[in-house]
């Protein structure tokens, strides 16, 4: 996934859904739920140690691990 490009954060499905790539800059965002990041996001589709990766809401595109959006939903 190295390769795919990352998300813009400008992308108009990114900002709809209040996309960052730094999850401590959408604490202002009502529905931000503290220590949540795509990390830890069910539609994460990455390993740990991975810096981005594919996120199912996203199609060919990569999201930062540390970033956070507002369809943000605890890993099963
Ligand atoms: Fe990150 Fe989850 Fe939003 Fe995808 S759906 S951008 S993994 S918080």
């Amino acid at each position: 996934a190295d390769d795919m490009a990352h998300l813009d954060p400008n992308d108009p499905t990114a900002k709809a859904l209040g996309y960052t790539e730094d999850a401590s800059t959408a604490k202002g965002n009502p529905v931000y739920k503290a220590g949540s990041s795509c990390q830890g996001c069910n539609f994460f589709k990455g390993h740990s140690e991975m810096a981005y990766a594919p996120c199912d809401l996203f199609p060919n595109k990569v999201v930062s691990a540390k970033g956070w959006c507002a369809s943000w939903t605890q890993k099963a």
